[in-house]
C-alpha cells in the first residue's frame, strides 16, 4: 500500500513540474485562427466599437497583483524596478515640485494618441489629431525641459517625464506622426495589433522595420486581434499574448514588455495574466498621475483633436 502511494506521489510530482515548466512562451497554437498579418481585408481602419467610450478600469491594489518576470526574451535587459510608492514627503505629482531638500522624484505621465491625420476619414474626429497640434504637443513638451520615456521605461525619474503613446498602429503614424518625432528627436511607443499589419490603412511591415529601427519608436503589445480581454479564458488572453509577441519579436528583434488593453478592457484577473508576459499595462483611466497606479494598469491622458500643446501641458498639470 505504501508503495502505491509513493508511486501517485511520483506521478503527481511529475505533472505538476512539467506544468510549471511550460510557461508563457509555450503555448498551445491554435490551429483554428490561421490568420496572418496582411490577411486582413475589408476593415474599417478605426474600430469605432472600442477607442470611443471608456470602460470603467478596474485597477487591482499593487500588493494583490504578482508581477511576475516577464518570458524570457531578447530584449536589452530594462529598468525592472518600478517602486510606485506613494508620496511620503516628496511630491509625486507629475508637474509638481519636490519638497525642499528631497530627492527630485516624478512619476511619468503617460499620452494617448490613435491618429495624426488632418483630414478625419471616420466619424470618430477626435481621434484624428492634426499633424500641426502634434508638433504644436512636441514643441511645447520639450519647452518644458521633460524626458521623453519608452512604454516599457516607466520609472521614477529626476525631472518631469513624458510617454506617447500611439494605440492600434495606422498608417499615419508612419507618413505623418514619425516625420515629426525625428525633428524633435522625441521616442514613441506604438501599441501595434499585430493581426492589422499589412491591412489598409495600417502599417506594413517594412514601416515597422524602419520605425524600429530609428530608435526613436517601440511597439508594444494590444493584443493580436483586439478583443475585449475581460470575455476570455486564460487560455485564450495567453494566446493572444504569446502570438503579437512572436510577430513583434520577429519584426523588430525585441520582445514587448509592456500591454495596452484593447478598448480600455481590463480587470484583476486580466491583470493577472498579463503581468506573466508583461510588466507595464496600459489602461484609458484618464489620468496624468499615475503615481498610485499598479505598473499593469497605468492611466493616460487622453489627446484629442483640437487640443493645443498648451492644452496638454495644462492637462498634465505642467501649464
Ligand atoms: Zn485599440
Amino acid at each position: 500500500m505504501k508503495k502505491v502511494f509513493k508511486i501517485i506521489g511520483f506521478l503527481m510530482s511529475v505533472v505538476l513540474l512539467s506544468y510549471m515548466a511550460a510557461g508563457c512562451a509555450q503555448l498551445p497554437l491554435r490551429p483554428v485562427d490561421t490568420q496572418t498579418a496582411g490577411e486582413t481585408t475589408g476593415v474599417q481602419p478605426v474600430d469605432p466599437s472600442l477607442e470611443q467610450t471608456e470602460p470603467p478600469v478596474t485597477t487591482a491594489p499593487p500588493e494583490t497583483t504578482p508581477v511576475t518576470q516577464p518570458p524570457e526574451t531578447t530584449a536589452p535587459a530594462p529598468a525592472q524596478t518600478v517602486e510606485v510608492t506613494g508620496g511620503g514627503n516628496i511630491d509625486l505629482s507629475p508637474g509638481g515640485e519636490p519638497a525642499p531638500g528631497a530627492a527630485a522624484t516624478y512619476a511619468p505621465s503617460a499620452l494617448m494618441y490613435h491618429l495624426i491625420l488632418e483630414q478625419p476619414y471616420t466619424e470618430l474626429t477626435n481621434l484624428f489629431v492634426r499633424p500641426s497640434e502634434f508638433e504644436d504637443h512636441l514643441q511645447k513638451l520639450c519647452a518644458a525641459d521633460c524626458m521623453f520615456l519608452f512604454a516599457d521605461e516607466y520609472a521614477m525619474t529626476e525631472k518631469r517625464s513624458i510617454i506617447l503613446t500611439f494605440d492600434d498602429g495606422y498608417e499615419d503614424n508612419y507618413t505623418q506622426m514619425f516625420p515629426i518625432l525625428k525633428k524633435y528627436g522625441a521616442k514613441a511607443t506604438v501599441f501595434m495589433i499585430t493581426s492589422k499589419i499589412n491591412a489598409p490603412g495600417y502599417l506594413t511591415e517594412d514601416m515597422i522595420r524602419e520605425m524600429a529601427a530609428s530608435g526613436l519608436v517601440r511597439f508594444e503589445s494590444h493584443t493580436h486581434t483586439h478583443p475585449s480581454l475581460t470575455s476570455l479564458s486564460a487560455e485564450d488572453l495567453a494566446w493572444q499574448f504569446a502570438e503579437s509577441g512572436r510577430i513583434l519579436s520577429s519584426l523588430t528583434g525585441r520582445a514587448p514588455r509592456a500591454i495596452c488593453y484593447p478598448g480600455g478592457t481590463v480587470n484583476d484577473f486580466v491583470i493577472r495574466e498579463a503581468a506573466k508576459c508583461y510588466s507595464f499595462g496600459y489602461t484609458t483611466h484618464n489620468s496624468p498621475d499615475t503615481s498610485s497606479c499598479d505598473p499593469l494598469a497605468l492611466s493616460r491622458v487622453r489627446v484629442s483633436r483640437g487640443m493645443s500643446g498648451g492644452a496638454v501641458l495644462s492637462r498634465l498639470g505642467w501649464g
